[in-house]
């Protein structure tokens, strides 16, 4: 069911219990602000989430609500990951899901990156 961005913050979501340690993850980077782990069920080669270490649900909860500090150490961590995964020079495609159209499904704002082949157009064709 995808999420409504609108709503509080879940603390029971999937991606709040891996911040936890209640369940496990496959790390790829951590740091104070954030941690990059691989997606369960990858859609490209290299499929990689990034969340931030606080409770938001969303980008705009994020952007609204967080300290400038937490909003510039995910975004290098974003960079870092990516940078740490081989993708600068191939290439790689950032993504990040916000509410019922575009079909997010975890309640904890994430970035998901994607690389390791040429991913095509950018959407599919929404009508
Ligand atoms: P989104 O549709 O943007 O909310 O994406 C949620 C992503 O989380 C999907 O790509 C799922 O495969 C991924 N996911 C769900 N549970 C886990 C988990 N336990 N570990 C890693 N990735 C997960």
């Amino acid at each position: 069911m995808s999420v409504d961005a609108t709503q509080p913050y879940d603390v029971s979501n999937i991606f709040a219990r891996i911040l936890r340690g209640e369940i496990p993850c496959k790390k790829v980077y951590e740091d104070k602000h954030a941690l990059a782990f691989h997606d369960i069920n990858p859609q490209a080669p290299v499929h990689v989430l990034v969340i931030p270490k606080g409770a938001y649900v969303s980008m705009a909860d994020f952007t609204a609500l967080a300290s400038s500090d937490e909003i510039a150490g995910f975004f290098l961590a974003v960079g870092k990951t990516a940078a740490q995964l081989q993708l600068v020079a191939p290439g790689y495609r950032i993504l990040a899901n916000s509410g019922f159209d575009s079909h997010q499904e975890v309640s904890h704002l994430h970035v998901h990156i994607f690389g390791g082949t040429a991913l095509g157009p950018m959407l599919a064709l929404a009508t």
